[in-house]
């Protein structure tokens, strides 16, 4: 395999005095123009340490003893070199945190040709969600990979800069994914864990530098080789418009039968993106959601004329951190709705239940967030009737949210422009 002169590579640990036990690190590799090639970081991708009982658990394919004091940036460099020694490899000692801080830095890691986070940390990945949430967006791909602590599962993402959302995103996406999938609960358990003992033992993040890690060498390999490779196929087929998620469980003994491999693949379309009138939080609306919306939206039209209002119930999540929304699903009218030329009432019944049966599944992922409504033929913004309900609903004792996202579809089916007003309790 042939390499140009300027190509480097480049690993960032998070802590400025590199340490052994450091608990994550993250890689920015450029390697080559040949997106196949990353594959070749297969070889080396597994010298993250895994420390276990304040041990050096997992040092693998390494030429050698590798003494203790090199850090995960000098291993990587050494393993590169084993690989191939015509690579020139640029080494970057530099907080990642810090990094994504700063313009100068965030710029020189994101002129990679992709960037491989290998953390699972949340503070990274909300750092890289915070920094990269401006839209539209410019970055490399970016790839996370996590295992889980018996190094028998591993996830992975693929965020590209067509599609809105990095790490936290996708990995809220892979997570409604796997509740939505009839063999996805061994995935839920490992890295979304809803169980209070589970969340316990987890800390401070589930994977392969926490201290509940018991994984070998060997495990590690087949894992990070096998995201590498699916990787790899990912960015040699382009498809720039698409997210992705991976998962992959490996079986401690063969079976018996020949049964479905245990992996799954997803890739996710756009979000709509549009900023809420009241606070500036980020809307990010699925395509599915939108599709929800309007197929009510028609049936309202074809039934009860152009010109009467419909709507109904949101389920997504909201992060004030982040200050984004996502409106992940949209309901129809639920019983006792009233609608009319005037307005659209929101009747109450079954939304409990459904917001229970949601959340509950995708393990708080999806739960109540708000509700849309139509105004036909005029434009999507809160009308004074709607801005006095508002203040009536989130003034109520019986209301126990926060919060509260009023969605409004202008125009009609269509035709339609979308906004969103978020409301908050102390308005
Ligand atoms: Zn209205």
């Amino acid at each position: 395999m042939a390499y140009a002169a300027d190509e480097y590579f480049a690993v960032v640990p998070t802590q400025n005095t590199p340490q052994v036990t450091t608990p994550w690190w993250s890689g920015f590799a450029k390697i080559t123009e040949e997106s196949r090639s990353v594959a070749h970081l297969g070889d080396w991708v597994t010298v993250d340490y895994c420390p276990l009982n304040d041990r050096v658990a997992a040092a693998i394919l390494l030429p050698g003893d590798m003494p203790y004091e090199y850090t995960k940036v000098s291993t990587t460099r050494n393993n590169v070199r084993f690989i191939d020694k015509t690579i020139e490899i640029e080494e970057f000692h530099k907080d990642i945190l810090g990094s994504l801080k700063d313009d100068a830095a965030r710029d020189e890691l994101f002129r990679a040709d992709v960037v491989i986070n290998a953390t699972a940390s949340r503070h990274v990945s909300s750092a890289l969600e915070f920094y990269l949430r401006q839209w539209p967006k410019h970055h490399p791909p970016i790839a996370s990979m996590a295992v889980g602590h018996r190094a028998d599962t591993a996830v992975m993402t693929l965020a590209q800069s067509e599609v809105p959302g990095i790490v936290h995103d996708l990995d809220r996406r892979l997570k409604i994914a796997f509740a939505n999938s009839p063999s996805g609960e061994p995935f839920l358990d490992e890295f979304w864990p809803d169980h209070a003992a589970l969340n316990r033992l987890f800390q401070p993040e589930p994977g392969c530098s926490a201290p509940t890690f018991v994984g070998s060498a060997a495990d590690m390999a087949i894992l990070s080789a096998r995201m590498l490779n699916v990787l790899s196929e990912w960015l040699d087929e382009g498809y720039s418009n698409y997210a992705r998620g991976f998962g992959m469980r490996v079986l401690q003994r063969p079976n018996v039968v020949a049964i479905v491999p245990h992996e799954a693949e997803f890739r996710w379309t756009a979000d709509e993106v549009s900023d809420d009138l009241q606070r500036g939080y980020q809307i990010r609306l699925s395509p599915t959601a939108k599709a929800q919306m309007l197929t009510w939206m028609k049936k309202s039209e074809r039934n009860c004329g152009r010109d009467v209002e419909t709507g109904g119930i949101l389920f997504g999540q909201i992060d004030d951190f982040l200050k984004v929304v996502w409106v992940t699903e949209a309901s129809g009218p639920p019983p006792e709705s009233t609608a009319s030329r005037h307005g659209f009432v929101c009747g109450t019944r079954g939304v409990a239940s459904m917001n229970a049966e949601l959340a509950a599944r995708t393990r708080g992922a999806v739960s109540f967030i708000g509700m849309w409504h139509t105004h036909p033929g005029s434009i999507p913004c809160p009308s004074p009737t709607d801005r006095a309900a508002m203040h009536k609903l989130l003034g109520s004792p019986d209301f126990g949210g926060r919060q509260f996202l009023m969605l409004i579809v202008g125009g009609y089916a269509a035709t339609p422009t979308i906004a969103g007003s978020l409301f908050k309790r102390d308005e």
